[in-house]
């Protein structure tokens, strides 16, 4: 069995094994059940590391925190009713659960958008610019949401890349047809995972390099300022592939490119809401050509685009339990939907998602939009 292998040859699922070590016999082997998965998914996002610049590590306090990763420690219980937001949660547990859509669950704002990336004095220290002084704007307060955006997006891809061994493991039990479909299958997202962690990692010490030597001049941005909290809070950071339009921006199958990258936060901005675009100067051309197909949009569309590009990009999404509760089903069915694809790295971004498509989303009252570092030209 086993295409005709040899037992002490590398094993063709391209595991680095030896036949006799890896599938020799693997439809026989136990099959590795759902709970197993999702206690390693489990542990391996739990892990406790700081972020802080390699050089800074030896400051680091003993305590790992549950850092948050929407800025503004506030921001969060000003949409929260009775202490909860809703937040979408890619277990293994709740997709069972819900036939594999991924629905928004009532979670504590101590725990919502948290992550062990951080200790205490560094996530103190660090963010204070952000957190202590209200958002206006500066490069500074620009970067810090980058840092956290992509400390966050690091920290979530160096947990996927340690769980290629589970995911190399699914086919026990299955016959070979299967094993060859999984393993291939398994063959194209490593190779995805491996080239994002490559980037966010050459990315991350980029950035500490900038954080340790204070140098923000290169930090550019597009603010949109709203009148109230805005209903859907937001961090992370993406390689952006189409615009508002729906043109193609970058291709990002080419996994030998390091890709342009942005960040995109939205929070309580302390004296008026915030939704803040970033980037670096090197990646100018291709962001502020994903943020001017923003700015064409006019204020009464904002909030609907600004919804297709978190539910369509993001998972780390917070939302104010009135303003999903005051959505209609069909709208409610719609986002999970989107952020069901979202969840599933084999389900392919459409060229088109970013474009109206008719869902009306409110609660975004746009009061001033501005650009920082640069103008559109
Ligand atoms: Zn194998
Ligand atoms: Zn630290």
């Amino acid at each position: 069995m086993g295409l005709g292998q040899g037992r002490n040859a590398p094993c063709w699922c391209g595991s680095g094994k030896k036949f006799k070590l890896c599938h020799l016999n693997r439809d026989s082997q136990t099959a590795i059940m759902p709970w197993e998965a999702a206690k390693v998914l489990r542990t391996s996002f739990s892990e406790e590391v700081c972020s802080a610049p390699n050089e800074w590590r030896d400051l680091c306090s003993k305590q790992i925190i549950r850092a948050h990763t929407v800025p503004r420690s506030s921001s969060l219980n000003r949409i929260a009713l009775n202490g909860h937001v809703y937040t979408f949660i890619p277990s293994f547990e709740n997709l069972t659960k819900n036939n594999g859509r991924l629905v928004p669950e009532l979670v504590g704002v101590r725990r919502a958008s948290t992550f062990t990336g951080f200790c205490s004095t560094h996530d103190g220290g660090i963010f204070s610019p952000l957190e202590t002084t209200p958002f206006v704007g500066t490069t500074e307060q620009l970067f810090l949401l980058g840092y956290r955006a992509l400390s966050r997006e690091l920290y979530t891809k160096e947990s996927t890349a340690s769980m290629t061994e589970v995911r190399r493991d699914t086919d026990k039990g299955r016959g070979i047809r299967e094993q060859v479909a999984i393993q291939a299958f398994n063959s194209t997202f490593e190779r995805g995972v491996s080239a994002g962690l490559r980037d966010a990692r050459a990315e991350k010490a980029e950035y500490d390099v900038l954080l340790c030597s204070r140098q923000f001049e290169e930090i550019r941005g597009y603010v949109i300022e709203t009148t109230e909290a805005p209903p859907v809070m937001c961090s992370g950071g993406c390689f952006p592939s189409i615009d508002f339009d729906g043109k193609r921006l970058q291709d990002l199958s080419n996994l030998k490119l390091r890709p342009a990258m942005i960040s995109f936060s939205s929070f309580w901005g302390g004296a008026a809401g915030a939704i803040v675009l970033q980037w670096r100067a090197k990646d100018q051309t291709l962001c502020e050509r994903f943020a001017a197909s923003l700015h064409r949009i006019p204020d009464e569309g904002v909030g609907s685009a600004l919804g297709r590009l978190m539910f369509n990009c993001f998972e780390n999404v917070h939302i104010a339990p009135l303003w999903w509760e005051g959505l209609d089903a069909r709208t409610q069915a719609a986002l999970v939907r989107k952020m069901t694809d979202t969840a599933n790295p084999f389900v392919e971004q459409k060229d088109d998602a970013l474009r109206d498509d008719g869902i009306l989303l409110r609660g975004f009252t746009v009061a001033n939009r501005y650009t920082v570092g640069f103008s559109f030209s």
